[in-house]
């Protein structure tokens, strides 16, 4: 998809403006119904896309970004732009400088066209926490893109972007796009620096591409990583040799593991015939697959669960409504900063978000603290272990992406569990920091996407981006 576009740009059958111009009627057409944005650009993406097409006529030699128009979750910092974490405590804040993928895309040439919607700070798994509305999946209208990079996901979705960025912490990346049945790649821990991200847990944060290719993907990925003097969790990952020396990756050299934890009840049937069938076709190209097991995986989402609310409470602590969009016209009088708090906190934050400051708080707490947090992140260290000695046997792991398939708006709301079981197989690889994504494979008998999951080791991101290229293509 970006190839071709870049193609035609260059050769100057289309312009960027053009380009732009048709992304934002398509925006007008659709996103009424689709509400996958809570910001547009649209003065400033045309006045980007003029200057691309200035340099492409005057034959400068442009990126294959250049003039590319994207979509950003909306709580990743743009200059200029509203950066809401779909919150009403953030609903007045602008934001004061670009995150570091930002910079690395305006570089790029790049254009973006709006912000989207999410679960408010990335807390959800289906746009419904966001405070302003939810995001309907382009596949059936009645049902949830997925969360929190529900909009991202959206947006590209019906095509009214080429490709999105999104936040992963427990998922939010491949489960929206197993959802919309897109690429959705969740990069190594600290591959993509998160600075201009607002935290949500941030040993578990990563940004990465939602896009219609692994291509596309790999693209956006190539700009967006690397070591940034202002993450210090970042770090650059290894190109591989065989890209280095240009030679072919090799299905038929590929030893998939099928980790038995995640074949189980509670699993779409057709979701799991569909990964059957798709192992199949692997199998004719001579690929081996062994079955592995990793017995911890039941404690993975409890784990999850303990580590990211407590980092979700310290890092939410300084949203204090003084900072950042103070709220000014106050409802009630406000006589101490009890009250301020109280008040504000209490207010503007929604229900899911006060759930887990809470929650975290307490597993922080003095005389909790050792009991759950520190055990917590001993079994994070257990749950690490096993993933590493899986990979002594096997190159990478395949999965389902989510149980099943997209769930109708207002199924899971009044259960917060039933809500944070649909990451049941995704957190994992936030816990242990791994390489992560979803490739589309097939749809259901009701014509909703269903996902694959490969799981690389640590730092293998292009061997998991080429690997499921090739697979990309025999499933063509
Ligand atoms: N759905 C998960 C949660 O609610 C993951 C969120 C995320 O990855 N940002 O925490």
């Amino acid at each position: 998809m970006i190839s071709e576009l870049h193609q035609k740009l260059i050769k100057q059958e289309i312009t960027a403006t053009q380009l732009v111009g048709e992304y934002f009627t398509r925006i007008q057409e659709k996103d009424q119904e689709i509400q996958a944005f809570v910001t547009l650009n649209k003065e400033q993406a045309l006045a980007q896309a003029e200057k691309i097409d200035d340099k492409i006529k005057q034959g400068e030699d442009v990126g294959i970004l250049a003039g590319i128009p994207y979509a950003v979750k909306d709580n990743i910092l743009v200059k200029g732009l509203k950066c809401t974490a779909s919150s009403k405590i953030l609903e007045n804040y602008t934001a004061a400088y670009d995150a570091t993928v930002i910079k690395k895309l305006n570089q790029a040439g790049a254009i973006i066209l709006g912000k989207t919607n999410l679960d408010e700070f990335a807390m959800g798994s289906s746009t419904e926490n966001s405070a302003f509305f939810t995001t309907k999946n382009p596949y059936d209208k009645t049902r949830v893109p997925g969360g929190s990079s529900g909009g991202s996901a959206a947006a590209v979705a019906s095509e009214m972007s080429v490709f999105a960025l999104g936040s992963d912490t427990g998922g939010s990346i491949r489960q929206p796009a197993a959802f919309c049945g897109l690429v959705g790649f969740k990069p190594t821990y600290g591959a993509v620096s998160r600075f201009g991200l607002m935290a949500m847990a941030s040993s578990l944060d990563v940004i990465g591409p939602l896009a219609q290719s692994i291509e596309d993907a790999e693209m956006i990925f190539k700009v967006i990583s690397g070591k940034d003097l202002m993450d210090s969790t970042s770090q650059d990952v290894p190109v591989p040799l065989n890209k280095i020396q240009k030679t072919e990756y090799r299905i038929q050299d590929t030893v998939f593991g099928l980790p038995k934890e995640y074949f189980i009840k509670g699993l779409a049937p057709e979701i799991e015939a569909q990964i059957q069938n798709t192992i199949a076709k692997l199998q004719s190209q001579f690929a081996t697959f062994q079955e592995v097991s990793l017995p911890l995986t039941p404690y993975a989402l409890p784990c999850y669960y303990i580590i990211m609310p407590a980092e979700v409470s310290s890092n939410l602590a300084r949203y204090d409504s003084i900072r950042y969009s103070p709220i000014t016209n106050y409802q009630f009088p406000i006589t101490t900063l009890r009250d301020l708090y109280f008040k504000t906190r209490g207010q503007c934050f929604g229900k899911e978000v006060r759930r887990r400051v809470i929650l975290g708080t307490y597993v922080l707490s003095k005389g909790y603290y050792d009991a759950y947090y520190k055990k917590a992140q001993k079994v994070r260290r257990l749950i690490r272990e096993e993933f590493n000695e899986v990979f002594k046997k096997v190159d990478f792991l395949l999965t389902p992406t989510t149980p099943t398939p997209a769930f109708k708006i207002g199924e899971k709301t009044s259960d917060p569990l039933a809500m944070y079981l649909s990451d049941i197989f995704t957190v994992a690889a936030n816990i242990t920091g791994l390489p992560a994504l979803n490739l589309p494979i097939g749809f259901t008998k009701d014509n909703l996407p269903i996902g694959l999951q490969l799981i690389g080791p640590p730092n293998s991101d292009f061997q998991l981006l080429e690997l499921a290229k090739i697979i990309e293509q025999i499933l063509e």
